[in-house]
């Protein structure tokens, strides 16, 4: 066991602090990886504050992990020292169930071993994530990033990017598709960097009039305030897919109605509060309603390649980790461009 610098929440609602994991001697398939960057996903501060219900105390958040292997294990075949490499949601599952076995671990039967705020799959040894200087993960569970992407602009792409990456698959985004995608934050400017990339033609839904410049750089064609009622009944029957990454109440029926006949609306935000739908939102048009998970280590992989080739990265601000609970206000504020990125090299001094 090795003492490994990190930064926790002590209970729910505490601001971050400094605090000590034990991360375990790497196994005969682990990695020991040194972190260089860890994403600020809006699901840390959700866990962080016990927004679900679910959290573990005393918690090191942080699933958008890149760093250097500096060890591998005896058994290890695709990593060596000095390779770049990659932890996402996941650092295991059991391998062996039904949705496992279709490259889905995040559903895996038995309970995915989730990258914080849970347990390896022994159900004891309680994980820890990124906001820390080294992580020890199964090699099967990590990824291998590409070197030819931004160290710190990659690092979302281990949360952000798959979860807009795989909807944007498991509906065929394909070229002339109309994609609308509702928020501005980290996952939804991964969702219009991406879709524009699969030749979608997008438009921002955002509430936030200082981001349309951004969107449009980013990739939207267009661009409607959700404030202004006006211009969201111009929007009525328009788009084949919606990618929600609201992170906050919100109606639901009102981008329902945005869609084109069988067009479909995915959920990724996770909103604290359940939200009614009207049956006729759906009923009318029959339109449906979806939702995605992150997506597995196999589509992971294939999304960091795919970003690789086309040449996409988080737009980041890089921080150091003191002052993570500012950048944590600043999210709620939706005040983020579009992903806040710790400098793991600041846990170091
Ligand atoms: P984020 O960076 O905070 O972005 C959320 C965006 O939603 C904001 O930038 C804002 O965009 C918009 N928004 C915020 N409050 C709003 C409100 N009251 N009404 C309307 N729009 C509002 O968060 P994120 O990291 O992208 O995560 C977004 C959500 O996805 C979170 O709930 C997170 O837990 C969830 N998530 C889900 C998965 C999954 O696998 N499904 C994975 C990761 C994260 P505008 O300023 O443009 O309006
Ligand atoms: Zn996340
Ligand atoms: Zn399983």
């Amino acid at each position: 066991m090795a003492k490994i610098p990190a930064y926790a929440a002590a209970e729910a609602k505490a601001p971050l602090a400094p605090y000590t994991v034990e991360r375990r001697e790497p196994g005969e398939h682990d990695v020991l990886i040194d972190i260089l960057f860890c994403g600020v996903c809006h699901s840390d501060i959700h866990q962080a504050r016990d927004e679900w219900g679910n959290s573990i105390f005393p918690m090191v958040p942080g699933h958008e992990i890149i760093g250097r292997v500096s060890r591998v294990g005896a058994h290890v075949t695709k990593f060596k020292p000095g390779d770049m490499a990659g932890v996402g949601c996941m650092v295991d599952s059991c391998r062996d169930c039904d949705p496992c076995r279709r490259d889905l671990e995040q559903f895996c039967y038995k309970g995915a071993a989730f990258t914080y705020n849970g347990t390896e799959m022994d159900r004891e040894t309680p994980t820890f994530g990124g906001y820390s200087t080294q992580v020890v993960v199964d090699e099967a569970f990590t990824l291998k990033v590409p070197e030819g992407l931004d160290p710190a602009g990659a690092a979302p792409l281990l949360c952000a990017g798959i979860t807009t990456y795989s909807p944007l698959r498991q509906w065929n985004c394909k070229p002339g598709d109309k994609v609308g995608v509702v928020g501005l934050g980290g996952l939804g400017h991964m969702a219009v960097k991406l879709a524009a990339s699969m030749g979608a033609e997008v438009t921002m839904l955002s509430t936030s009039p200082s981001k349309e410049e951004d969107a449009r750089r980013l990739g939207a064609h267009d661009f409607a305030l959700t404030t202004d009622e006006a211009s969201l009944e111009k929007l009525a029957d328009r788009f084949d897919l919606i990618i929600d990454s609201v992170s906050a109440p919100h109606d639901y029926n009102t981008y329902l109605a945005m869609l084109r006949v069988g067009g479909v609306m995915v959920l990724l935000g996770v909103p604290p509060e359940a939200i009614p739908v009207q049956a006729f939102s759906l009923i009318g048009g029959n339109r449906r309603l979806a939702g995605s998970l992150i997506g597995g280590i196999k589509e992971t992989q294939e999304m960091l390649d795919y970003c690789a080739a086309h040449n996409i990265v988080s737009d980041v601000e890089v921080i150091p980790i003191q002052t993570v609970n500012e950048a944590y206000e600043r999210v709620l504020k939706s005040d983020v461009r579009y992903r806040f990125v710790i400098d793991i090299a600041s846990l170091k001094k």
